[in-house]
């Protein structure tokens, strides 16, 4: 186990006592008024001043704790209790339980939070027991999904299987495999639930429709000190601090706490899900690996110029996977090729930059980025029979590529290939190294690549379908070394494939390419969950899946560059085509937090 956040957990039990405690502290009554003094600032009676009606703002501080976290605390307690049971039911179920789950979710998502909120509080009156069940009906639906695309994944993994072989029931399956793998994802959700409720209940009580006075609350304290601002404005500073505090401390603690029990800690710039929770577009953009802007690239033929890909931009942050999914034709080897500077000759760049790490790669000159291959940047192919030559012995050709970037010893690079391919799992790395790459299995001969790959530890690996030619067994195994090996060296790993299915395996946030454009981004669970635009909707209906409905195929096919459709390129084979999706091509348009879609009609 990861070490428990200490700090703060230390800071959260301070909080949770004083707020406890509050009415044994010997602190003045928070309702009783005192006219005469009202507004007055600090003093030693009153440490942080007195309010509009003269009463003790530390005291109404300190009591308004204990009103906002009780209510927080129990609605997301709440909302995670029948949100979890939902997902878990619908996700485990499946057929009629799963369908009556996601529907009722997504009738509750019609409804922003702010507004579901003041309209169920304007119906049953305000008041601190109503904001409970509110708020965790506003919240409800996040641990739901949280839940179901959780048990979705680890239902499909081997260990769950190799359970029900060895003859486990339902229950002991959920509470052995599934309920802990999905325990870490809640436990963020529950976090981030009980900051936004804490938010949300004082926006309620600033608005006069939560906490009803003179009880005190951090929102209505916020709201009469706006009115006497001018005269006192530190009576906004302090509730505008408790709260703002409160929440950090929070998350920091929950956050920490998701760490400490997740065995498979992945990318999460929790810092940044707090404060776009709270504040959306607060934080500025993470400092990315990989920051791809406006790719466009060009190929001259005979009949003129095309363009198999066209305006890609796409980032790719440390200790991450990307993937980038969709049909043959649709330009996603060619943008990984253009990134690395690897087009064919008639192929060419015409707009757009890649930075990696602060440069340009489509600035370079080709030797500096000659440099760059293989040492910052690394690629694994699809074949790894066609990328290990032939005649060489495999540590030979490790040992290679590692002097070809660092100017080591013929032993010591020999010693480190070895080393390399113990921790890319080949049994026997010793005898292995001075095997034949025709002497190695498929899988092995891929884990030599990766071994190749991460041998002078890039910031950013580049996979083009490298499971696609390994039967499934180790397929499976090669995406579990990328996760460990991304997970480990703090990786990014740009991850192209046409499998939907690895995708779900491997990738935490995926883009899906189509005739050359980017038509949806967003969190692999949420973009699989509720996709936004009808291609990526196609593409997983046309997925095999054991336990749901046949695949269904999509009708046509992608059209090549030189004949793309006016508008949106997709809507030859859309079923929710109308005229004006040709009348000029769609832009990409957010559609949620992190989600973003070229489809005019996503949430018609
Ligand atoms: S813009 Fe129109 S044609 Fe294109 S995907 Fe959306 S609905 Fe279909």
């Amino acid at each position: 186990m990861t070490r428990l956040p200490w700090p703060a957990l230390a800071a959260t039990a301070l909080i949770a006592v004083l707020a406890i405690l509050a009415p044994w502290l010997g602190l003045p009554n928070p309702v009783t008024m005192d006219v005469p003094h009202r507004l007055a600032g600090p003093s030693a009676a009153h440490w942080l001043g007195q309010d509009e009606f003269g009463r003790d703002v530390l005291t109404r501080l300190i009591w308004g704790a204990r009103v906002s976290l009780s209510v927080a605390v129990s609605a997301a307690a709440l909302a995670c209790l029948i949100g979890t049971a939902l997902g878990i039911t619908g996700g485990y179920l499946r057929g009629i339980a799963e369908i009556l789950t996601l529907r009722s979710i997504d009738v509750l998502l019609c409804f922003p939070p702010l507004l579901l909120a003041l309209l169920v509080v304007t119906l049953l009156g305000p008041g601190a027991t109503t904001l409970i069940p509110v708020l965790a009906l506003v919240y409800l639906p996040g641990f739901t999904r949280v839940a179901y695309a959780g048990v979705l994944t680890a239902r499909s993994q081997d260990y769950v299987e190799a359970m029900r072989v060895l003859g486990a029931g339902s229950g002991r399956i959920m509470l052995r495999t599934i309920l802990p793998n999905i325990g870490g994802p809640v436990l963020v959700q529950f976090s981030l639930a009980m900051a936004a409720a804490v938010v949300l209940e004082s926006g309620l009580s600033f608005l006069g429709l939560g906490v009803v006075p003179p009880a005190p609350s951090w929102g209505l304290m916020i709201g009469a000190a706006r009115a006497t601002m001018a005269q006192a404005p530190l009576l906004l500073l302090w509730p505008c601090l408790a709260l703002t505090l409160t929440v950090l401390v929070m998350n920091a603690l929950c956050d920490g706490l998701r760490d400490a029990v997740d065995p498979h800690p992945t990318y999460r710039p929790a810092a940044r899900r707090l404060l776009d929770a709270i504040a959306p577009g607060l934080l500025p953009t993470p400092k990315a690996v990989l920051d791809l802007a406006h790719l466009t690239v060009e190929i001259d033929t005979p009949a003129g110029p095309i363009h198999p890909v066209r305006d890609v931009s796409l980032q790719v942050f440390p200790g991450e996977t990307l993937a980038i999914v969709g049909e043959s034709g649709s330009g996603k080897s060619v943008t990984s090729l253009a990134i690395t500077g690897l087009l064919p000759g008639a192929a060419h760049v015409t707009e757009g930059a890649a930075f990696l790490d602060g440069t340009d790669l489509l600035r370079l000159p080709e030797e500096s980025l000659r440099k760059l291959r293989g040492d910052k940047i690394a690629m694994v192919f699809q074949d790894p029979g066609s990328s290990l030559n032939p005649v060489h012995r495999i540590g030979a050709q490790i040992a290679e590529a590692i002097r070809a970037h660092r100017p080591l010893s013929d032993k010591a690079a020999r010693a480190e290939a070895i080393a390399l391919l113990r921790r890319v799992g080949l049994p026997d790395p010793d005898s292995r190294a001075r095997a034949y790459p025709h002497e190695l299995s498929g899988g092995q001969r891929q884990r030599v690549m990766i071994a190749i790959a991460i041998a002078n530890h890039p910031s950013l690996l580049i996979a083009d379908e490298p499971t696609t030619a390994l039967d499934v067994t180790i397929q499976a195994q090669i995406l579990e070394l990328l996760s460990d090996l991304k997970r480990e060296r703090g990786l990014a790993l740009l991850f192209i494939t046409h499998a939907l299915p690895v995708v779900a395996e491997i990738a935490d946030r995926v883009a899906v390419m189509y005739a050359g454009e980017i038509v949806e981004t967003g969190p692999t669970a949420e973009v699989f969950l509720a996709p936004h635009h009808p291609y990526t909707a196609a593409l997983l209906r046309s997925a095999p899946d054991e336990e749901g409905p046949p695949p269904v195929g999509i009708p046509g096919i992608v059209p090549p560059p030189t004949a793309l459709p006016p508008g949106c390129t997709f809507a030859p084979r859309c079923p929710r085509a109308i005229p004006e999706c040709t009348a000029a091509p769609p832009a990409l348009r957010s559609a949620g937090a992190g989600r973003l879609t070229r489809c005019i009609r996503w949430n018609a």
